[in-house]
C-alpha cells in the first residue's frame, strides 16, 4: 500500500429521509487514482462534497493528511492539502489562461503550520503557476483569453487552477463531461501526468477513461457501495454486472 493521504470511514449523508450517501468508506493513496462510478443519483457528487467539506456528514469521519477534518470548513480543508474542481466554473473569462492560473496560485491561503510558505515570494507564486500550467498541458495556450478557449481547454484550465494551489489530494467530479474523443484523450493524458504526485478521487462516467486510469474502483448505487476493488475485480463482480454495467 502507498501512503494514505485521505481516509473516509463510514460516511452517511441524509437529506430528510433520503440517505444520499449511506455508510461509504474510501481511502485515497499517493500516486493512485480511485475512481467512483455509478448511475445518476447514486451519491457520487454528494460523496465528493462530503470529502471537500462543502457538506457535513450526518455520521462518519474523514482523516486528511493525518488530521481528523470531519466538520471542517472547505477553506480549512483546502489549506490541509485538498483541491477540487467544481462543475460550475471558477474561470474568469475576460482574463488570459496564464492570468487565471496565476491568480489561483496567488489565492492559495498559506498553510497555518508553515511560516515559510507565508513568506513565499512572487517568484514562488509564478513557479507554482508555471508548473500547474505545464501539468495541465496549457503552456501553448497561456496568452489565450479564457473565454475564447474550447470547452476541453476550459476544463484543463480549471484543473490547472486547482493544481496551482498545490493540493496533495485532488477530487475531480466528471472532468470528461461533455468532451469529444480528442478532448477526452487529452484529459486522460493530463490525469496520467498528475497521478504520481497526488492522490486522486475521480468521479467519471466515461468507462474507457475509468479503466485506463483507475487503480481502485468503487461502484455506488442508491448511496451505497456495491463493489470496490481493483478494476479487474470490479469488472468480474456479478453484482456489478447485473446492477450497473448491464452485461
Ligand atoms: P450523483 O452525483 O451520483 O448523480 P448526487 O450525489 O448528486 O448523485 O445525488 C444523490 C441523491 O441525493 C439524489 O437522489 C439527489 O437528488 C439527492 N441530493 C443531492 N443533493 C441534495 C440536496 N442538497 N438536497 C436534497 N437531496 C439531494
Ligand atoms: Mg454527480
Amino acid at each position: 500500500m502507498s501512503e494514505v493521504l485521505l481516509e473516509a470511514s463510514r460516511l452517511t449523508k441524509r437529506f430528510g429521509g433520503l440517505a444520499a450517501v449511506n455508510d461509504v468508506s474510501v481511502r485515497l493513496e499517493l500516486g493512485r487514482i480511485h475512481a467512483v462510478i455509478g448511475p445518476n443519483g447514486a451519491g457520487k457528487s454528494t460523496l465528493t462534497n462530503l470529502l471537500s467539506g462543502d457538506l457535513a456528514p450526518s455520521t462518519g469521519s474523514i482523516v486528511l493528511g493525518g488530521a481528523d477534518v470531519t466538520g471542517w470548513t472547505p477553506e480549512r480543508i483546502s489549506r490541509q492539502g485538498l483541491g477540487r474542481s467544481y462543475q460550475k466554473t471558477n474561470i474568469f473569462l475576460p482574463f488570459t489562461v496564464w492570468e487565471n492560473v496565476r491568480l489561483a496560485a496567488q489565492s492559495r491561503a498559506p498553510r497555518a503550520a508553515s511560516w515559510l510558505r507565508r513568506a513565499s515570494s512572487f517568484a514562488d507564486t509564478n513557479a507554482r503557476a508555471e508548473r500547474a500550467l505545464e501539468l495541465a498541458g496549457l503552456q501553448g495556450r497561456r496568452d489565450a483569453i479564457a473565454g475564447t478557449a474550447s470547452h476541453g481547454e476550459q476544463r484543463q484550465l480549471e484543473i490547472a487552477m486547482t493544481l496551482a494551489t498545490e493540493p496533495r489530494v485532488l477530487l475531480l467530479d466528471e472532468p470528461l463531461a461533455g468532451m469529444g474523443t480528442a478532448e477526452a484523450e487529452r484529459m486522460v493524458g493530463l490525469l496520467q501526468r498528475i497521478k504520481p504526485g497526488h492522490a486522486v478521487l475521480l468521479v467519471e462516467h466515461d468507462m474507457d477513461a475509468v479503466f485506463a486510469l483507475a487503480d481502485r474502483l468503487t461502484v455506488m448505487v442508491n448511496g451505497q457501495v456495491i463493489a470496490s476493488g481493483t478494476p479487474a475485480q470490479v469488472r468480474a463482480d456479478a453484482n456489478v454486472q447485473s446492477a450497473y454495467l448491464g452485461e
